[in-house]
């Protein structure tokens, strides 16, 4: 049976200190198709300001798991993205919110995924933000770039809807911004078998019994999505490898033969 995307998606809420954020949250998350929410130590929660503020998303404040810590929250999760108003001291692999729409959608569709949300007055802590996969920041006017808590949350759910509205219509999702062409599926395939060829003259790879080494390879590399230049230049690293195995073989040739003149001197 296949998951449902929306059902793996958590919007966590770092405590929250007015109420009607959180409403205001419930109502941004129910428009967008989402359903779990987090709150870690809220202070004010259930509060009547919050259900007023969700404008009928009661069913998602009923359903809030309000929990201890950010530890809690997060438990299970396979991608943790924290949102930030600012820029931090430590740079951190950083999402614009249409490539966190993406890979939150993406990702939800085969495990657990959190978006973090912190302090109304002070955002979220580095220990938090240290916590998260990647950050993602609205890019907002610089000389006023904190958004209101709920509108931040209604900007990062409304781009997880616009990902799935596009994979339910079969679009492509963007690619991201490259200065390269991603390397085409011909020249993996020459690179794969250039690799093989290498890794059996190093001795590394038994092609009597190669077992899953090649896949596992593959697996690798296309995790990493090389692009074309990166691929040429990982050719160039196999091109040199071999033609030093080469000349390595053809000097021990070389040499063999006086070695064994000398050996059998020696021995005689
Ligand atoms: N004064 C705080 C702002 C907190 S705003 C600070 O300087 O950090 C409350 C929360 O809303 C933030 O923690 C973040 O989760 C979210 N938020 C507000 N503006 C944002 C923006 N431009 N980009 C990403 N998240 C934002």
């Amino acid at each position: 049976m296949s998951v449902d995307p929306f059902s793996n998606i958590r919007i966590v809420l770092v405590n929250t200190t007015h109420p009607g954020n959180i409403g205001g949250t419930a109502r941004a998350m129910k428009n967008m198709g989402l359903k779990n929410l987090y709150l870690v130590e809220p202070k004010e929660f259930p509060s009547d300001k919050a259900v007023w503020r969700s404008a009928g998303a009661t069913d998602v404040l009923d359903n809030a798991v309000v929990v201890d810590t950010l530890d809690e929250a997060i438990a299970g999760c396979g991608l943790v993205v924290g949102t930030s108003a600012r820029e931090r001291r430590i740079p951190w692999p950083l999402l614009d919110p249409r490539e966190c729409g993406e890979s939150v959608w993406q990702e939800a569709g085969q495990h657990q995924v959190a978006v973090v949300f912190g302090r109304e007055d002070r955002g979220l802590t580095n220990e938090e933000l240290h916590k998260c996969n990647y950050h993602v920041h609205i890019p907002a006017n610089p000389e006023y770039s904190s958004l209101n808590l709920a509108t931040a949350v209604q900007v990062v759910c409304y781009e997880i809807r616009m990902a799935y509205l596009m994979a339910a219509e079969g679009k492509t999702l963007t690619q991201h911004q490259w200065d390269m062409p991603p390397a085409t599926a011909e020249s993996l395939g020459a690179y794969y078998t250039h690799l093989e060829e290498t890794l059996v003259s190093l001795g590394f790879l038994d092609p009597e019994n190669p077992k899953q080494t090649m896949t596992r390879l593959r697996r690798l590399y296309n995790r990493v999505r090389l692009d074309q230049m990166e691929l040429n230049i990982l050719r160039g690293v196999l091109t040199s490898m071999q033609n030093y195995i080469f000349y390595t073989n053809k000097k021990l040739d070389q040499i063999k033969p006086d070695a064994t003149d000398d050996a059998r001197t020696s021995d005689a």
